[in-house]
């Protein structure tokens, strides 16, 4: 409930701020209208904002998409791709496509990302409880011979048709959220919206700038203070997506707090020393898999991928409360913060 709740007030900061660096353009009245849509789907609730006459059918097209996606990806519908490749004992399993891109992006990420990524944690994560919030500490005997059977490079694609070992099983809930928002996105375009803003949960993705041509202001959540905002970027076409250690916990009896993304070298919640991941970028679905994968990865980590790739920006929250953000975002980003900020050096 706590991540639902955040969801919701996450969306409506991030757009209560107007104006922006660029400049202002007139528009017309009809560009300025805006309709707007509340769905609650992937176990998030989304919101989704687009401008202009097309608003609405584009909206509803999107609403589609979304409860299509969900069902393909779901990894508790009996009717979902993901289901039939879980319940498939070693077969070959015929996936939609955005499944099989999906999976594809998932092993590439793991690639670039040591493994960090590892959608095959899924029985891991079951056995944490985060799948259906029946919490509880696995004892080290089973994790041990749960993560005998997390190897993210044994999922096999070939074009769409995958195959998992006996006892492996995958979920995409890193990913999916930010591939939905990128398939929304497309939607938006292919109706003639220009100018389009869509939250989904600690997700956001914007299209284009506001309708007056002034940059989109997206929030950050404090992850010490996840119902208060720490910064505010301004942004024009850019997915800005943040994994917490706050959107998913619990706290067991002896006051330890676990959290939902976990380190796939020992299946405990990754703990390596950030708190919060944000990651800007022009793709949701790359975006989202490296929010996840960073926060695993540690800020030492985080900084690499940043070296080797750097068309994202990163906003990073250590545990001794710094926040850490890339040159990129140098000149877009505020801290509203009472934690010192710093830009990330390469050297
Ligand atoms: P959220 O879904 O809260 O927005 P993320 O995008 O970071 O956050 O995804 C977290 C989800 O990804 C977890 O709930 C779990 O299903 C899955 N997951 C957790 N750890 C990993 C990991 N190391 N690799 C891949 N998936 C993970
Ligand atoms: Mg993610």
């Amino acid at each position: 409930m706590l991540k639902k709740v955040l969801a919701v007030t996450l969306f409506l900061s991030g757009l209560m701020f107007s104006g922006g660096c660029s400049e202002e353009k007139a528009v017309s009245e009809a560009d300025m209208s805006s309709s707007s849509r509340d769905v609650f789907a992937m176990d998030t609730f989304m919101n989704m904002k687009a401008y202009g006459s097309n608003a609405d059918i584009a909206l509803s097209e999107a609403e589609e998409r979304i409860l299509q996606l969900e069902e393909e990806l779901s990894v508790t519908s009996e009717t979902s791709d993901i289901w039939a490749v879980d319940h498939s004992s070693g077969a070959v399993v015929d996936v939609s496509e955005d499944t099989a891109l999906i999976i594809n992006k998932a092993i590439e990420m793991g690639n670039k990302t040591n493994g960090a990524l590892d959608i095959t944690l899924y029985p891991v994560l079951k056995e944490w409880g985060f799948t259906t919030g029946d919490y509880k500490v696995p004892d080290d005997n089973t994790l041990i011979s749960l993560l005998k059977n997390v190897d993210y490079s044994k999922v096999h694609i070939a074009e769409n048709t995958v195959t998992l070992p006996k006892e492996t099983e995958i979920d995409l809930g890193a990913l999916a959220k930010g591939y939905t928002g990128d398939e929304i996105m497309k939607i938006m375009e292919d109706n003639g919206v220009s100018s389009a803003i869509v939250s989904l949960g600690g997700n956001v993705q914007a299209l284009g700038s506001k309708p007056d041509g002034s940059n989109w202001k997206v929030s950050v959540r404090d992850p010490f203070a996840p119902d208060t905002d720490m910064c505010i970027i301004e942004v024009a076409d850019k997915a800005v997506i943040t994994s917490g250690n706050y959107e998913r916990y619990f706290t067991a009896e002896d006051g330890t707090v676990y959290w939902h993304i976990l380190d796939p070298k020992d299946g405990y919640p990754a703990d390596n020393g950030l708190v919060s991941v944000t990651v800007i970028g022009d793709c949701g679905l790359d975006c989202d898999a490296l929010s996840t994968a960073l926060f695993v990865e540690g800020y030492d980590g985080a900084v690499d991928f940043l070296r080797s790739d750097p068309s994202f920006d990163l906003i990073l929250v250590t545990d001794d409360r710094k926040i850490y953000y890339s040159s990129g975002i140098a000149d877009c980003f505020t801290n509203i913060s009472s934690m010192e900020a710093e830009v990330i050096s390469l050297d």
